[in-house]
């Protein structure tokens, strides 16, 4: 067997146009935009090009953009009294504050400040436990990708099918394993002290493999035919020396005999987390203006 790919470079262009018209719908019942805030701190460049590509992204599907750019010394308390001001502020709807923090700002602290309906990171706690007891929310934008994904490649209808997903993370594992058991899965949850994780894997007519160890999961853990999400990305040597590639958490090549559809890395979950984003800031900002979910 050879995998179908799943393109999510495509499927977050498709989810990105989606938006766009969503945001020119919204224009015209609320009379304004839907903002959102990005607040970076500190000189990491990887965060800083996330933080660039979010903002690019926010503006071309026509949103407000608010970027916050403070120095790795911030104090903690101006970080907080910065989150609150963007709570208080009606033309923001979203707030993400880009992590990780520069230490010693206390990440937990800083996430619980920002109001849990202008959450579209999703990682409040208020927002894992509206995820939790099945009530409406924002859920972190990875897992929610994760799931599009799922869905555009089985369908709507996940009932009863045995899901396996590789890490327990407050990030990616446990909200996808939510996700999963939302849309009726019977869900497998493992992790670094699983016994027997191949044997675990060969269960599932899902994985979801959320890591972080280049190449781990091998055809053989894989039940032939099943959807293989890969949300790893691990950069290590390339064939050129000197240069470095990006691989997730699965060997991709080898595992694509055997599954029936398969997330490549780069290409997959990665692009769908921006573009998720933007949906729930569209979410936020529907919500905020008493309109229902779209
Ligand atoms: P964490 O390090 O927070 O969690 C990793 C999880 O993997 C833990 O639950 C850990 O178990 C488990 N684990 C570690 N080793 C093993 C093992 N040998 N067998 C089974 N389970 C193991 O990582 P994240 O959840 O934040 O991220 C996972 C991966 O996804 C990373 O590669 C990250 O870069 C990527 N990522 C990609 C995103 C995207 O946009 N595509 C977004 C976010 C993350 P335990 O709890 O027992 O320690």
């Amino acid at each position: 067997m050879t995998a179908t790919i799943i393109d999510g470079k495509a499927h977050a262009a498709r989810l990105r146009a989606r938006i766009a018209d969503g945001v020119a719908q919204y224009q015209l019942a609320a009379g304004r935009v839907p903002g959102l805030a990005v607040v970076l701190v500190g000189e990491d460049p990887a965060s800083a090009v996330y933080v660039r590509n979010k903002a690019r992204q926010t503006l071309e599907v026509g949103m407000a953009s608010f970027e916050h750019k403070l120095p790795a010394d911030t104090a903690q308390a101006d970080l907080i009294a910065l989150v609150e001001a963007l709570n208080a502020d009606a033309r923001v709807d979203g707030i993400l504050v880009q992590l990780p923090l520069p230490k010693p700002l206390d990440e937990l602290a800083v996430v619980s400040a920002i109001d849990p309906d202008k959450d579209v990171d999703g990682l409040h706690v208020v927002s894992a436990g509206r995820l939790a007891s099945g009530l409406p929310g924002l859920v972190s934008c990875t897992p929610l990708g994760c799931m599009m994904l799922i869905r555009d490649t089985l369908g709507d209808d996940l009932g009863g099918r045995q899901a396996v997903v590789i890490g327990r993370s407050i990030l990616v594992g446990k909200p996808v394993a939510q996700l999963l058991l939302a849309a009726n899965c019977t869900v497998t949850v493992a992790h670094s002290r699983t016994q027997n994780l191949p044997e675990v894997v060969r269960r599932a007519d899902i994985v979801v493999a959320a890591v972080g160890r280049a190449e781990m999961v091998k055809a053989d853990w894989i039940k032939p035919g099943a959807c293989v999400i890969d949300v790893g990305i691990n950069r290590v040597a390339s064939d050129v020396p000197g240069k470095t590639k990006l691989v997730g958490d699965v060997a991709y090549a080898e595992v694509a005999q055997v599954a029936g559809s398969i997330s490549p890395v780069p290409g997959g979950v990665g692009p769908m987390t921006i573009a998720c984003l933007l949906h729930n800031t569209l979410q936020a900002a529907r919500s905020r203006s008493g309109l229902a979910a779209e």
